[in-house]
């Protein structure tokens, strides 16, 4: 998500902070700034927008001067984009400054004490108790007191802290949110990744969950979660600064298809309660709301349409709900027929999309309660929709989507689970399963990219290609959309998905030597259908590629190429399923050396009709 530097040595502190926030705003730029500390006192300057405001309003008011601090470009995930939301945090006493990349779960509970304390907060962020905690806990060594503090947070977090009494010492904290800390004869550094620092230094160190760095002006030292000191290994970095901002990815998009696993921890992790309940407080739907509505629309462009076809699948299959999915540039026009008993969804990556945020004025408008799932707070469609589920799926820079549609796909199981509770569709029992079954998806996620070389080698079969099928069968064909579109909108190779029971009316006039068709048999039900339909087109001279859960080695026998995945609920399916299908469109666009982050006649965030 956003971009933490910090810095501690003998140069000034501010221009330094400044450079490094600018290269890491690609991670994030609803808001920035910096926190310097000079004599006993802390200095924070902060301003909404990108960091060319926060360098406009440091000319026209000061610059904190001093050889200590820290900045922030933020990615907001609690509280929008604004002066009080950005970082860096006061604490109460002012004695302490924090910046924060990550989400604290339990931010509500660790609030609702502390304002029984009388704390009073300046922000809507989950960030501001992290500063407040650390007053709370002072005990005046400063080490102690951050230790203390984070033996509290639940989530995800890298730190960076100030205190105004130790003007000698920033210490950082890292639980699954990216930090390293760099070093150089001029001083040491924390940032978020190492572009922050590279024209400084190329030494650094990575570090890992649990563990927190003491930086002072001339030496770093680590120690673990009891606070015992560890020792950790120098690294020397080549990258340069573009391969450095995509993790030493090529491109985005493969840095974004590895990114799902935490993605997909971040969003889920939050919404479901240690003791496997569901947890979207969120949103304000009640129980009588939900078994009061009668149909469920889901609303989007693209992939986010494609995650809706998904979500009719496991809404009505789950809580027993009539879902119709739409594209929203037809929505709009078509005088849908929703009102007060009618739930709509709408999904949007940027929750800018233009058509989709027509489409969500023409369903208020026609009086159905609306429920956003947004990845970026404050925009347009999350604030006019009466409820928003946010993605935390962090910035999303490849124009084809792969973490946000995954992390889009985790909330509408959510929902349908939420949804199936209230209509009394499911037991207690059985959501606490699915939870359960929920919860294990991003480590299945990450067994997928063992697969990689195999993929890769099937797409190289690609790259002369010029037609490729996706078929599939109930989820699998929701799937198949979505890979189908991967595929063409990366490589440029015409594909279409379709539901494979549906071939032989028409479309599979086209099949002939060569073609190549990829058969999606996932669906354990409807296997032996779906090969059959494979069987089909390898009649007619077609290639077959076939992804299978694992235990259903057999599909191999049939095809050219077969990869097999690990299994899940199979209505989970699409959430592992879809991971190979991305690594496929990827590396068939590499094969053809097409621009996968920036594919022709594409942008990231349609905002026109
Ligand atoms: N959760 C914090 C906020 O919304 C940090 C977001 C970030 O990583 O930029 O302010």
């Amino acid at each position: 998500m956003c971009g933490i530097i910090g810095y501690n040595g003998t140069s000034d502190v501010a221009p330094l902070l400044l450079d490094g926030l600018e290269k890491l705003e690609y991670r994030g730029y609803d808001s920035a700034g910096i926190a310097v500390l000079e004599d006993g006192q802390i200095d924070i300057v902060k301003s909404k927008g990108k960091i060319s405001s926060l360098r406009e309003k440091i000319s026209k008011t000061h610059a904190p001067k001093g050889d200590i601090g820290i900045g922030h470009t933020r990615w907001a995930t609690h509280g929008e984009p604004s002066d009080e939301n950005a970082h860096p945090h006061y604490s109460a006493s002012r004695r302490f400054a924090v910046v924060h990349n990550g989400i604290i779960e339990n931010f509500a509970t660790l609030k609702a004490d502390l304002q029984k304390k009388g704390y009073v907060f300046h922000s809507d962020t989950d960030t501001e108790v992290v500063a407040m905690l650390l007053d709370e806990n002072d005990n005046g060594n400063f080490f102690e007191t951050v230790l203390k503090t984070v033996k509290m947070l639940q989530g995800s977090y890298a730190l960076g802290i100030l205190d105004a009494n130790d003007p000698d010492t920033l210490i950082a904290v890292k639980r699954s949110s990216p930090l390293i800390v760099a070093v150089s004869p001029e001083g040491n550094y924390i940032a978020s990744d190492i572009t922050a620092v590279l024209n400084h230094t190329r030494e650094m160190y990575k570090m890992n969950d649990g563990e927190l760095a003491v930086i002072k002006p001339d030496g770093v030292t680590f120690f673990n979660e009891d606070g015992d000191p560890i020792l950790k290994e120098l690294q020397h970095v080549d990258w340069d600064v573009h391969a450095a901002e995509k993790g030493g990815y090529e491109h985005f998009m493969m840095k974004e298809i590895k990114e799902q696993p935490d993605a997909l921890r971040k969003t889920l992790s939050p919404r479901i309660t240690e003791d496997n309940k569901i947890k979207l407080d969120d949103i304000e739907l009640t129980d009588e709301q939900i078994k009061g509505f009668d149909r469920i629309y889901i609303v989007g462009c693209g992939s986010a349409y494609h995650v809706g076809v998904v979500g009719k699948y496991v809404i009505e299959q789950l809580a027993r709900i009539p879902v119709e999915v739409d594209i929203a540039s037809e929505f709009r026009y078509r005088y849908p027929l929703v009102n007060e008993k009618t739930l709509t969804i709408i999904i949007s990556q940027s929750g800018e999309t233009a058509d989709t945020l027509e489409a969500l004025r023409e369903a208020k408008r026609a009086g159905s309660r609306t429920l956003a799932i947004v990845n970026v707070v404050g925009s347009s469609i999350a604030s006019e929709a009466d409820d928003v589920l946010y993605t935390w799926a962090g910035p999303e820079i490849s124009v084809a989507t792969t973490k946000a549609y995954s992390t889009q796909l985790s909330l509408m199981y959510l929902l349908a689970i939420r949804f199936a509770l209230a209509k009394g569709s499911i037991t207690e029992s059985y959501s606490q399963e699915l939870l359960t079954e929920l919860q294990t998806i991003p480590d299945k996620v990450e067994e997928i990219f063992k697969l990689e070389p195999q993929i890769e080698r099937v797409a190289e079969t690609y790259t002369y290609l010029h037609h490729a099928y996706f078929i599939g069968r109930n989820l699998d064909y929701a799937v198949a959309l979505e890979a189908s579109l991967k595929l063409k909108e990366i490589s440029y190779i015409h594909s279409e998905a379709y539901a494979a029971g549906e071939l032989k009316h028409g479309t599979i006039s086209l099949i002939e030597p060569g073609t190549s068709v990829i058969a999606l048999c996932c669906c354990e039900r409807l296997v032996d259908k779906t090969v059959s339909n494979a069987k089909e087109v390898l009649a007619r001279g077609a290639q077959v590629f076939a992804v299978a859960n694992e235990g259903n080695e057999s599909v191999g026998n049939i095809c050219d190429h077969a990869i097999y995945l690990p299994k899940t609920n199979p209505l989970f399916q699409p959430s592992i399923e879809v991971v190979p299908l991305q690594l496929l469109g990827y590396y068939t666009a590499k094969a053809r050396k097409c621009d996968i982050d920036k594919p022709r006649n594409l942008a990231k965030s349609v905002t026109v009709e």
